[in-house]
């Protein structure tokens, strides 16, 4: 059981050295593989079973392979016509629920995407929005996004997700708990979003109550269940 049983990649498992990785935890020995088949997945996991890099390494491995240039030409060109220069069009979107689990997963996003020309960003509530979009206009490929906010920066025309490939719901049992289902069906079920048989969507939730199942009926596509 190690990293190399799965090839993601000369940069990212360079990565992998790097952060001091040794093996991986038993969600990202079960969930690499899956994500990287292209399935959608419903994972319970904790916090702190290493669920983070089980969802980053495989996704930062797919947008890396696909070239995140080639990804966004077509974002580009409809983005000058449109709005600008500035609207970002993120190639993968993680949701979560307090700004100290984005920052989390954020963190970790920039620690695997070194030197494979992969940009994160991270926006959330609470913070001066303004420097947010100033980050976000240096270029956005995987944003990490706290669903209130998210919903802002979409209404004000800064971020669109209609390349978005690879959805992320973390932590989805306590984005419900607070109070985001509405916000999170606004993000997810909005036009501009690919449908659920072209996007890969991958949930993470520490309990399966009924109110998960029926956001995994809803969002996920012929989906996986993965219980550690
Ligand atoms: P998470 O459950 O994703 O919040 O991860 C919990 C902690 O475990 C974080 O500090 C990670 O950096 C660390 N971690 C995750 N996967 C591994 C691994 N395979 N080897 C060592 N540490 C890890």
């Amino acid at each position: 059981e190690t990293f190399q049983d799965v090839n993601m990649g000369e940069i990212i498992m360079g990565n992998i050295e790097l952060s001091r990785y040794d093996r991986p935890t038993p969600v990202q020995k079960h969930a690499i593989p899956i994500i990287i088949s292209k399935r959608d997945l419903m994972a319970c996991a904790q916090t702190g079973s290493g669920k983070t890099a089980a969802f980053l390494l495989p996704i930062l491995s797919q947008i890396y392979a696909e070239g995140p240039g080639e990804a966004l030409k077509n974002a580009k060109a409809q983005d000058s016509s449109k709005y600008g220069r500035r609207k970002q069009y993120p190639i993968a979107l993680v949701l979560a629920p307090t700004r100290e689990l984005a920052v989390q997963i954020y963190d970790e996003s920039r620690k695997f995407a070194y030197r494979s020309k992969v940009r994160p960003s991270v926006v959330y509530g609470g913070a001066d929005i303004g420097q947010q979009i100033r980050d976000l206009e240096r270029g956005c490929h995987l944003l990490v996004a706290t669903p209130g906010r998210l919903v802002d920066m979409i209404e004000r025309g800064k971020v669109g997700l209609d390349y978005c490939k690879y959805l992320v719901l973390d932590e989805a049992d306590r984005m419900l708990d607070m109070g985001f289902e509405p916000q999170i069906r606004r993000i997810v079920e909005q036009d501009a979003m690919p449908p659920k048989d072209v996007r890969q969507t991958l949930m993470f939730s520490a309990t399966f109550p009924k109110e998960i199942q029926i956001l995994a009926r809803d969002f996920l596509d012929e989906y996986i269940f993965l219980a550690v």
